[in-house]
């Protein structure tokens, strides 16, 4: 007995052709057992088109998903991604002086302690004058040169660091669907007009030209417009609006001055009079946008500063503005009907978790796939799982304003005085003002960030703990020097070593 024969989803963005690809791949391919995919879009309404960083986890699954890497690098104009490099985020100074570095790859353990605590060890007595990001891990010294994290011939998905993507989120749903419909999910186009609720939840979807489309299971991923789940099934939203105040961007590409223009392996995240504005090198443009908040900045003062930051780079299209919900729906599995993407929920792109939370989506679902459609358990499981990773992600989030030295406009003024810090950040807050962080501190039924991504925000933004550091008081000196000096040495081997991210996007372009 399969609880779901047929499978309906609605909305041919990133999370609709990535669900496609993926259930096909899991739950479609045994020929004794067919489970129906079915995808239907609405090509008039278009998708929301932004979405160009992303964290590691997406190489598992696109390897899940059995696309060899080298697809994103001919069909999605990827590029590799060390991190993010904030900028202007300690008291809005410029490059030069105020910027910190998120690496993804976690402090490591020599001499049986964390770089955390060695270079806490020596900063504590004044013996070390290095940031954290420089002297605690390897992967900041890629970000330099423009290094790419993997070497020309590492084999597909491997590499000696970790990294994510940087990619064209349009090209990518095209490829996913290239994949999806060759393995025969079936595509429709139109648009959907009706929802028909009963008890069971969604009886079935009409479209415009008057087709009545029926499933075991329908997937809402309409995006901010939450057709099924919240149109359709009233399931309430969660709202962070008081404490994520971020609630619209404007987007819009540049063209990079040469084609040989050197890629930067990192996102560039520079901290605004009311927002952040991102910064994301594709191999043939650069992607470009502002976040801000709405109460504090105008949709006009917003595209002012978002063409202060092009300066004489030439716009490949028009700006868009994007309106933007920031919570998610208290279920995002309700009865029949799944939420994927924007239309189960959203935190602000800060530290790029969109497309992360539609892979985890998927994975969880998965995982408490019901025996039989009515069963509740399951459901009930995922619910909880999903709900508290948005609020870590929230929480993550919010850290990097309100320790932020910033107080020069009401945005920063309002962050770092006014805004709802929730009791679980309070409460790491106040633990991580006696000690340094470690995992068992950050207890979430599931977290994507663990303490070293906590330890490199409190260390670029000078939030140290205050009082004693446990073992590092104990810690001669010279063995935090030593550790520290080993990892000066991998920094300059991997600078040496790897090639940059223009030669290796050219290689992977060439297979
Ligand atoms: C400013 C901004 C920056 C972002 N940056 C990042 C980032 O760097 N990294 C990251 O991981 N994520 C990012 N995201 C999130 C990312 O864009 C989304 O998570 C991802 O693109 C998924 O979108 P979606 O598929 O849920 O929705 P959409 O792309 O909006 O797709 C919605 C789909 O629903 C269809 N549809 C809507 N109504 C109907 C209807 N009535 N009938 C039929 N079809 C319908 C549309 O045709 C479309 O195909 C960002 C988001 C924003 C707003």
């Amino acid at each position: 007995m399969v609880p779901y024969r047929s499978i309906l989803i609605v909305g041919g963005g990133t999370a609709g052709w990535m669900a496609a690809a993926y259930l096909q791949r899991v739950l479609g391919s045994n020929p004794e057992l067919p489970v129906q995919i079915r995808l239907v879009e609405a090509p008039e309404i278009g998708s929301i088109g932004v979405g160009e960083a992303t964290v590691p986890t997406l190489q598992a699954t696109l390897q899940a998903m059995g696309i060899p890497e080298s697809a994103l690098f001919t069909q999605a104009d990827a590029t590799l991604k060390n991190g993010i490099r904030f900028v202007g985020w300690k008291h809005g100074g410029s490059a030069a002086s105020d910027r910190y570095d998120h690496p993804f790859d976690p402090p490591v353990t020599l001499a049986g302690h964390s770089t955390m605590v060695h270079w806490m060890n020596l900063h504590q007595r004044g013996l070390s004058t290095k940031a954290f990001d420089e002297a605690g891990g390897v992967q900041t010294a890629l970000y330099e040169k423009n290094l790419s994290p993997k070497f020309l011939n590492s084999p597909d998905y491997q590499a000696p660091i970790t990294y994510a993507y940087h990619l064209d989120a349009i090209k990518l749903a095209t490829l996913l669907r290239t994949v999806a419909t060759s393995r025969g999910v079936q595509h429709s186009q139109g648009e959907v007009t009706e929802v028909e609720v009963g008890e069971a939840g969604i009886q079935a979807v009409r479209l415009k030209d008057g087709q009545r489309l029926t499933a075991d299971l329908y997937i809402d991923c309409t995006g901010f417009a939450s057709l099924l789940i919240g149109k359709a099934l009233d399931v309430p939203w969660v709202s962070y609006a008081d404490s994520l105040l971020c609630d619209r961007a404007v987007a819009c590409p540049i063209a990079h001055p040469d084609a040989q223009q050197p890629l930067r392996s990192y996102t560039t995240a520079t901290a605004r009079g009311a927002g952040w504005t991102w910064e994301i090198d594709l191999q043939t443009r650069t992607g470009t946008g502002y976040v801000y908040s709405s109460a504090h900045c105008s949709d006009d003062e917003a595209l002012a500063t978002l063409r202060q930051l092009h300066g004489s780079a030439v716009p490949m299209a028009e700006p868009r503005l994007l309106k933007m919900r920031i919570g998610h729906r208290a279920r995002m599995w309700e009865k029949n009907c799944l939420a994927l993407g924007l239309a189960g929920g959203f935190i602000e792109p800060l530290e790029s978790t969109g497309i992360y939370l539609i892979e985890r989506a998927l994975q969880s679902f998965l995982d408490y796939l019901p025996a039989t459609p009515s069963a509740t358990q399951g459901r009930s499981k995922f619910n909880a799982l999903m709900g508290d990773l948005y609020d870590e992600l929230r929480d993550f989030i919010l850290l990097h304003y309100i320790i932020s030295g910033r107080r020069d406009t009401p945005f920063w003024r309002d962050y770092t005085e006014e805004v709802a810090v929730p009791p679980s950040l309070q409460e790491l807050l106040d633990l991580w003002n006696e000690k340094l962080p470690h995992n068992t501190d950050i207890q979430r039924k599931q977290s994507l960030f663990a303490s070293g991504n906590y330890f490199y925000i409190l260390a670029g933004l000078n939030r140290l703990p205050s009082q004693g550091i446990g073992p590092a008081r104990y810690l001669p000196p010279a063995v935090s020097q030593e550790a520290l000096a080993h990892i000066a040495k991998i920094r300059a081997a991997a600078v040496q070593q790897s090639p940059t991210m223009r030669e290796y996007t050219q290689k992977m372009r060439a297979l």
